[in-house]
């Protein structure tokens, strides 16, 4: 597709710049310059053109605002406009991280309320807004882990034992804080089998890392028996809170047994992500843990101000400074704009979208773990398709077609070809059965005209992607349907 940036170009200008009112200096010297006449090859044009240019790309991507978005683990969901608003106030967005505390004092207390309401989603007690995503948070909550044995003499405690339908990040995360990854298995259920567990921990078990509700959508119903057997053990439980969308006012990770937890506030409290957006994993532990926080903390000074501290047992600094602060502000105008019974009406409605989402399609699509409701998210699996010769991949393609985002696909591994659909609490029925009636159209497609969804997509602006070179050599504006960039 030929955009204005390839079409001539030349000579628009888009700026009106005041007429120069200091001395002229010299011009720069050629030999500074990249190109021969001064020029570096940028296109010339008018702010119209330009308008234009990033209106119609804005077109052609598929975003929140055009429809549901139902990435399974990710929780796209719609983030209000307020928030945003409020993110870009000028007295907030114009602070410089190294101001001292007196001079950001809303700043501060912002920070300090924000962790308060924090520990009380979690029912924890210390509280970290450093981590600059879900990963990172993990990683700190590792490393409270290790502190905490470390400080108690036990140096060898290295294990961190996850379920095989551990989110991608858990393995890393135990790999990069130095620890050695020990799988447990997951029954029928596709629950953690708690009889595997009590074989797998013992003097060396640093944590058990769990995502709860699980990366399959259900709720791990033998929770407290869990954490016990690894508490029994001298390990420690952590919790991956990716997927708090699910228990917001209605369960909380600290009265389940776990010990540290991690909260994905560019998923659950509502920031725009995707793409590599800023995000932001602030971690939530017991007083226990909460001394060895990474530096610096916020704190309550005796006079009533707030101040940034360093504590003695903390392991380190995660970042330069103190987070994405404009994540932060999002979440905090999230959480005072529901409120607490609003916020349980987020998980209530994400539960029931899900569970109608489910009952529509489980006649279409094969369905592992059927033995009870799921959570916000479940997992079906392209296992019929494919006995067709249909790809979960191909059924993904296929729904770009019909006008909505894919699911996840090929996540949790445990499940085969499968599809990981979660679709927010802010989808109304409406969109829920448009997104339904896509799936089941494919379903009968697959059936009856394979060949279709070999294909697809065929009404995107770009066709199938090559995916390994498509990430490589990012070009947005590949001639459509030439296939230039495609397989
Ligand atoms: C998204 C997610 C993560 C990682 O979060 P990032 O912010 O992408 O680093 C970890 N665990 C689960 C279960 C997730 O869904």
């Amino acid at each position: 597709m030929k955009t204005i940036f390839d079409t001539g170009g030349s000579g628009g200008i888009g700026v009106s710049l005041p007429g120069l009112d200091v001395p002229k200096t010299e011009e720069l010297p050629e030999k500074f310059s990249r190109e021969k006449e001064g020029r570096i090859g940028l296109p010339e044009l008018s702010e119209g053109m330009v308008m234009r240019h990033f209106v119609s790309l804005s077109s052609l991507n598929y975003h929140l605002e055009k429809g549901i978005y139902p990435l399974g683990s990710c929780t796209m969901k719609y983030n209000p406009k307020l928030h945003e608003n409020l993110a870009r106030l000028p007295g907030l967005t114009a602070l410089h991280p190294l101001l001292p505390d007196d001079q950001v004092r809303g700043t501060l207390e912002l920070m300090h309320h924000l962790g308060e309401l924090l520990c009380e989603i979690t029912g924890f007690r210390g509280v970290s807004l450093q981590p600059a995503a879900g990963a990172q948070g993990e990683f700190c909550g590792i490393m409270l882990i290790k502190s905490y044995h470390e400080h108690r003499g036990e140096f060898h405690r290295n294990e961190v034992l996850m379920p095989d339908s551990a989110h991608g990040t858990n393995p890393a995360t135990a790999t990069l804080a130095d620890c050695v990854v020990v799988g447990v298995e997951s029954n029928e259920y596709g629950l953690v089998d708690p009889e595997d567990l009590k074989r797998k921990v013992g003097p060396n078990t640093a944590a058990f890392m769990l995502t709860n509700p699980n990366t399959l959508g259900l709720f791990e119903s033998h929770i407290g028996e869990i954490t016990s057997i690894v508490h029994d053990a001298g390990g420690l439980n952590y919790m991956d809170g990716a997927n708090m969308n699910a228990l917001l006012g209605i369960a909380r990770p600290g009265d389940m047994g776990f010990d540290v937890c991690h909260l994905n506030l560019h998923k659950t409290f509502s920031s725009p992500h995707g793409g590599g957006g800023p995000g932001s994993g602030p971690v939530a532990c017991s007083a226990e843990l909460a001394g060895f926080l990474p530096d610096p903390v916020v704190v309550m000074k005796d006079d009533g101000g707030y101040a940034l501290r360093k504590k003695d047992g903390s392991f380190g600094r995660l970042l330069a400074f103190h987070g994405n602060i404009g994540v932060l502000y999002r979440a905090y105008a999230y959480i005072l704009t529901m409120g607490a019974r609003g916020l349980r009406e987020v998980s209530e409605a994400a539960l029931v979208n899900a569970n109608y989402l489910r009952a529509l399609l489980s006649e279409y699509y094969d369905n592992p773990f059927d033995h009870g409701p799921c959570m916000h998210e479940f997992v079906l699996s392209g296992d019929r398709q494919a006995r067709l010769g249909v790809k979960t991949l191909d059924i993904a393609k296929r729904l770009l077609d019909y006008g909505v985002h894919a699911p996840t696909i090929y996540f949790p591994q445990i499940v085969h070809e499968a599809l990981m659909i979660e679709p927010t609490e802010t989808e109304d029925r409406a969109e829920l059965d448009r997104f339904a009636s896509a799936m089941i159209s494919i379903a009968g497609e697959a059936e009856e005209k394979p060949h279709l969804l070999k294909d697809a997509p065929v009404n995107t602006p770009v066709l199938r992607l090559d995916e390994v070179r498509a990430v490589k050599e990012l070009c947005v504006v590949e001639p459509l349907n030439e296939g230039s960039v495609g397989e």
